[in-house]
């Protein structure tokens, strides 16, 4: 693919912050592509596909610090430091991140310790995976019959120790996509029950959205945890819950 950009075609001693997208590798964007071949030093997580990996130049070097629930496999602190210090070498250092670095990526963590050391840096933003897995499960995170708003939120385990307000997350007329929430599925059933949400919105836990390995369950809130424990499902997984959920019956296009 020939890319073409007016912008800083030789790019030198610069940290991009790099979104890669869901999964999918033609879902990433032209610039993020010009950028990866032009990468010295990538440090990148967990979730990125081999495919992506491979458009890397061979040369550079490539550093996994990727994080798993529960298992940090290198600490935020010692990921920011080793940016910095990456950066001071005056490569083209690429920070890879699953979807878009700004969502729920600790993408803006990263840059301002980016930014403390001085260095100079740009974002590329990446599909985030709510967009990746609202297209290719066929279900619009808006519509003007059932949702007027969509909120992205994060289910991860310190829900619990930071219990939080599921009042401002019950409104029936709003998707609501929750991120890294598989383990606390019942918790959330509950909260948003107890806060009025009816047990019989529709949700869909998509796992593995926009790869070949795509698969999703689609049930209703009072079935949630049940979905979330399938031992077909496959991490990583979104939930998307709201009206729009039955939209996918007919909007369902992806052949995984
Ligand atoms: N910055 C990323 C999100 C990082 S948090 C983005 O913008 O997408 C990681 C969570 O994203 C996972 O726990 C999962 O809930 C979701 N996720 C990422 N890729 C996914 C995929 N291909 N399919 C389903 N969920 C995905």
């Amino acid at each position: 693919m020939a890319v073409v950009s007016a912008v800083d075609n030789q790019p030198k001693g610069k940290i991009w912050l790099v979104g890669a997208g869901p999964g999918d590798v033609e879902l990433l964007t032209l610039k993020a592509y010009r950028i990866l071949q032009m990468a010295e030093v990538v440090l990148y997580d967990a979730l990125i596909s081999q495919e992506i990996m491979s458009l890397l130049p061979n040369t550079a070097e490539k550093i996994a610090v990727g994080k798993r629930a529960g298992k940090h496999s290198v600490p935020q602190d010692e990921i920011n430091q080793l940016l910095v210090s990456k950066g001071k070498t005056g490569k083209n250092v690429v920070r890879l991140k699953g979807g878009d670095p700004f969502v729920f990526g600790r993408g803006g963590e990263e840059l301002q310790a980016i930014v403390a050391a001085g260095l100079a840096f740009e974002v590329i933003p990446g599909i985030t995976a709510a967009s990746g897995t609202s297209a290719y499960a066929g279900i619009p995170l808006t519509h003007r019959d059932y949702a007027q708003g969509v909120t992205f939120m994060t289910g991860h385990c310190q829900l619990k120790s930071r219990p939080i307000d599921w009042n401002t997350y019950a409104n029936p007329n709003n998707t609501l996509v929750i991120y890294m929430g598989i383990l606390n599925a019942n918790l959330i059933k509950q909260g948003l029950i107890a806060a009025g949400r009816s047990a019989d919105t529709p949700v869909a836990i998509v796992s593995k959205a926009t790869t070949s390995e795509q698969r999703q369950f689609v049930g209703t809130l009072k079935e949630l945890d049940r979905l979330a424990v399938d031992p077909e499902l496959v991490m990583p997984a979104l939930m998307i819950i709201g009206e729009v959920v039955q939209l996918s019956d007919t909007l369902n296009w992806y052949q995984a």
